[in-house]
């Protein structure tokens, strides 16, 4: 790390820093200029973070070069992290993307579920997903129905091929939710809930990452490294769109370039969810498709039988014969990119 001092810091807290610095094992070469005396400290910064230095008297910004998630980092792990199930799906490097769709909430009607379920089959989704236990802003929605809801999926997964996705809210629920679940979802609002973070790290399920409402690329992938360093490498993130300040047409800010900076610093599959993102269903298409393009390893998408009558984001989700359309367009999409991406590692050029 680079720690830059006051101009008018004194020889005292300059000898301060270092000696600290040097005492925790760090190399250290330092540089008087005009104004500034800038200090150099090669060492482990897992004992002495940057802000333990920043808390010294005369220390004006302290820069770190090496980024502060590591096992995320491609530093670490240069060749992407691919997810196997055992069906044989992949997630991530040069497979092709995959889907993962359904409603909102798991609700009481089976046979609709199952409708949406065998939609998804023949569209060639490969996991349902739906909430038992839903993080809702206001105490008077919706809650989910908890195992029934759970109980239901695995039904209708089984019933059809698919494999599950589903949010845990609290960590007393894992074994529950290992017992029907295939993939845990970590939602946005609970993306900085590190004991939570740690209770999925001890499991052996892989675990789709939420970004958070307002977080930084830089804090998501942290949030990533407390599963990770838990013992869980199988870490999915997605994308889901961000806080900003206008809301006027779509209900979150979708930072599809997140993706390819994802890509570029960590080694883990990233996945995008323009339901979420947006929140309009006629902007699922659109940017499910930009996700995907920009190099997303797959899409989240919600689905639902009857939308005006869906207890939770009905708004945002597609009727099934609506997701058909789309999900065929997103499907000659995928097939050209991943052609494309064939192509490319092949390095031959075909026509298309
Ligand atoms: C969801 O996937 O249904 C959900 C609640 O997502 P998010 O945590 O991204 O809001
Ligand atoms: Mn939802």
């Amino acid at each position: 790390m680079i720690i830059i001092m006051e101009p008018k810091a004194s020889e005292a807290q300059v000898q301060r820093v270092i000696e600290f610095l040097k005492s925790n094992g760090f190399e250290i070469r330092f540089n008087r200029g005009e104004v500034h005396t800038v200090i150099d400290a090669l060492g482990d910064k897992t004992t002495v973070t940057p802000g333990r230095i920043a808390a010294f008297d005369g220390v004006k910004e302290v820069k770190v070069i090496r980024e502060p998630f590591r096992l995320a980092s491609r530093d670490l792990k240069s060749e992407d992290t691919v997810i196997e199930f055992s069906n044989g799906v992949k997630i991530g490097g040069n497979n092709k993307p995959v889907a993962m769709v359904g409603p909102c909430s798991i609700e009481e009607d089976y046979d609709g579920l199952l409708k949406v379920a065998y939609a998804a089959k023949e569209m060639g989704c490969q996991f349902l997903r739906g909430g038992a236990f839903k993080p809702r802003t206001s105490p008077y929605d919706f809650q989910g129905y908890g195992e029934k809801a759970l109980k239901y999926m695995r039904n209708a997964a089984d019933e059809t091929g698919l494999l599950t996705v589903s949010e845990v809210m609290d960590a007393s629920d894992l074994d529950l939710m290992c017992d029907y679940i295939d993939v845990l979802q970590i939602g946005a609002r609970n993306v900085q809930n590190f004991k939570l973070l740690h209770a999925v790290g001890k499991c052996n399920k892989p675990v789709i990452l939420k970004r958070g409402l307002a977080s930084t690329i830089r804090e998501f992938l942290l949030a990533a490294e407390h599963i990770m360093y838990n013992g869980n490498h199988n870490v999915i993130l997605c994308e889901r769109g961000i806080r900003s300040f206008d809301s006027a047409f779509t209900r979150n800010v979708m930072d599809i370039a997140s993706i390819p900076v994802i890509k570029k610093y960590s080694h883990l599959p990233i996945i995008v969810d323009p339901s979420h993102g947006t929140g309009q269903r006629y902007l699922i298409e659109p940017m499910a498709k930009a996700g995907l393009i920009v190099g997303a390893d797959g899409v989240m998408i919600e689905v639902h039988h009857d939308p005006e009558n869906a207890l939770s984001d009905g708004k945002q989700s597609l009727p099934i014969p609506m997701f058909k359309e789309v999900m065929g367009r997103i499907n000659e999409l995928t097939d050209r990119l991943h052609y494309e991406k064939e192509c490319l590692s092949a390095n031959v050029v075909k026509e298309i």
